[in-house]
């Protein structure tokens, strides 16, 4: 196992350093990449996912290229414009209700984001469940008219009850993420008739495999989507998106470059708004230059030890 610490070009997720750990394999490097507060029984799908990168147990691609958004975080309007334009890509997914911000701060945001991208781009919120079904009836109408038109509205309010209710109240599409991933069961947000769109990650929900047995059972278009990865996870994502047997949306891969590092040798970042089908290969110098400190490995391998401790109580 290598361990990494990398700094983040923004704060994000209220983190400005991501540690991944690495694992090998007979395939190669596998990402394992749980975020530090996950006890062991949710860091343990994340694992699966890295072990069968490692295993090279990824189903064949059915395409080459693989359609991404930029990512816009709660920035002002200016800046939310140039990284849109200077993205390459045609789908925007923008963070709209931070705490501390306003509705105007939001409207702002994506009337930058309608003019960088024109007519022909999308453009798609992300409130990551922060509004009641009141506020986000509300927000989404203003929204779609800022935007011009919204693709969808992403996890407006936590849990899949409101998603419903808010889905037979807007006519834009609601996408489902903290609903799947975070559920004890995914396929309420089917059963309650929740959302449009299914956003699936492959660390948190077991691997490239099982996300597609998901979208499968669940019967809705898929969004891939990262966990802050670097190369060596997001190509996991890339294999979910390419062996998909459609792909109608823009997928939530493009997020290398808010790392300030990476490890591939050839980094996954988007070529005109698409990444590349491949898995990178390691640099040895760059995970060397990126190697965390010896207490934080020790603290990456007492969590892998308690994972596997878990799953061995759970076999008996
Ligand atoms: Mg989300």
């Amino acid at each position: 196992m290598k361990v990494l610490s990398i700094p983040m070009r923004t704060r994000f997720r209220g983190i400005t350093v991501r540690e991944v750990a690495l694992l090998d394999g007979v395939a190669g490097w596998g990402e394992w990449s749980p975020f530090l507060e996950y006890p062991p029984e949710v860091a343990e799908p994340w694992l699966r996912c890295a072990e069968e990168a490692a295993a090279g147990d990824w189903p064949a691609p059915l395409r080459d290229r693989v359609p991404v958004n930029a990512t816009v975080p709660a920035v002002g309007p200016e800046q939310a414009h140039a990284i849109v334009s200077g993205s390459g890509c045609r789908t925007a997914k923008v963070k709209v209700a931070e705490p501390g911000q306003t509705h105007a701060d939001d409207e702002a945001r994506l009337e930058a984001v309608r003019d960088a991208l024109g007519a022909g781009g999308k453009v798609r919120i992300d409130a990551n469940g922060a509004w009641s079904v009141d506020d986000a009836v509300a927000a989404i109408v203003a929204l779609d008219r800022a935007a011009s038109g919204l693709e969808y509205a992403e996890q407006p309010c936590a849990t899949v009850e409101e998603l419903a209710a808010v889905r037979r109240r807007v006519d834009v599409p609601i996408a489902a993420d903290e609903s799947i991933r975070r559920a004890a069961d995914p396929y309420r947000v089917r059963d309650l008739a929740a959302a449009d769109v299914a956003v699936l990650k492959v660390q948190p929900l077991g691997g490239v495999r099982a996300c597609l047995r998901i979208a499968e059972d669940i019967g809705l278009p898929v969004v891939v989507s990262s966990a802050l990865e670097t190369s060596v996870g997001i190509a996991a994502g890339v294999a979910l998106a390419a062996a998909l047997p459609e792909l109608p949306y823009a997928c939530g891969l493009a997020t290398v470059s808010l790392l300030e590092d990476d490890v591939a040798v050839e980094p996954l970042l988007p070529v005109d708004g698409a990444l590349p089908v491949r898995q990178p290969a390691v640099d040895p110098a760059a995970a060397e230059a990126l190697a965390a400190a010896p207490d934080r490995v020790e603290h990456w391998e007492a969590r892998l030890a308690a994972v596997r401790a878990l799953r061995e109580s759970l076999r008996r």
